[in-house]
């Protein structure tokens, strides 16, 4: 294989960014963005998927498409989900005062975050904040349940046990096993972006499929990506 500057550039790229991401995991320079999630029956802001961020003052913003599959590389992804799932945490006990209204909140997982600690460390931050279990959703990929599988699904059933809620996250893109809906306590399908912006051939053929096979399994379904009124129109009717 013959060298090229592209390979430098790409392996120099990877180098910065790994010693940013360690920086800035002393320093707490993420930040959380709360994407809105609107239940379709009422209109009514339901909860909020918590998406981490992050500016790094020399590199600018990198894209969490970035640095995620970086810190699951390095491990750094544990440390970092343990600040999101306080953050978030904090974040659900405030407006909780504020508000008086009870919000769900979905926090994304990462396959390396599944170990037997997880359960009792969320245990110890829903109790610190003082958050119903029901009020917390954990989403994962089909991909990340797959993977050793038996030590995944036990920890997803100590989670399940504590009263949390499990999403199935970017549902149809990954291997779409059915027989997960039935074999992990999950209670909510979240269907990928795609099929609601109609990237697919068969995006609506799919997204009513996926709708039938939750409602016959006693599924919720959430849809992602959400920006226009007539993909609003099409998922109400
Ligand atoms: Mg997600
Ligand atoms: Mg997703």
């Amino acid at each position: 294989h013959h060298f090229s500057p592209d390979m430098a550039d790409a392996l120099y790229r990877k180098m910065t960014l790994r010693h940013h991401l360690t920086l800035a995991l002393e320093a707490n320079s993420f930040e959380l963005y709360y994407q809105p999630i609107v239940d379709l029956n009422n209109h009514k802001l339901k909860g909020f998927e918590a998406l981490i961020r992050w500016h790094d003052e020399e590199l600018g913003q990198v894209s969490p498409t970035e640095f995620i599959p970086l810190a699951e590389e390095t491990g750094q992804i544990v440390p970092l989900g343990k600040w999101i799932l306080k953050t978030a945490c904090q974040q659900l006990a405030s407006w909780h005062n504020k508000y008086d209204h009870t919000f769900i909140m979905s926090v994304n997982l990462s396959r390396a975050q599944l170990q037997t600690s997880l359960a009792p460390m969320i245990e110890t931050l829903i109790r610190q904040y003082n958050i119903n279990p029901a009020q917390l959703a954990l989403e994962l990929t089909e991909s990340a349940m797959l993977q050793e599988y038996d030590e995944a699904k036990q920890c997803l059933e100590d989670l399940a046990t504590l009263g949390l809620e499990l999403y199935l996250d970017d549902f149809g893109t990954g291997y779409s096993s059915l027989s997960q809906l039935q074999d992990l306590p999950i209670s909510t399908v979240k269907l990928d972006q795609s099929f609601v912006q109609g990237e697919h051939k068969g995006s609506q053929a799919i997204i009513e499929a996926t709708r039938a096979i939750c409602e016959k399994l006693d599924l919720k379904v959430v849809a992602e990506g959400v920006e226009t009124i007539s993909q609003l129109k099409y998922l109400q009717n």
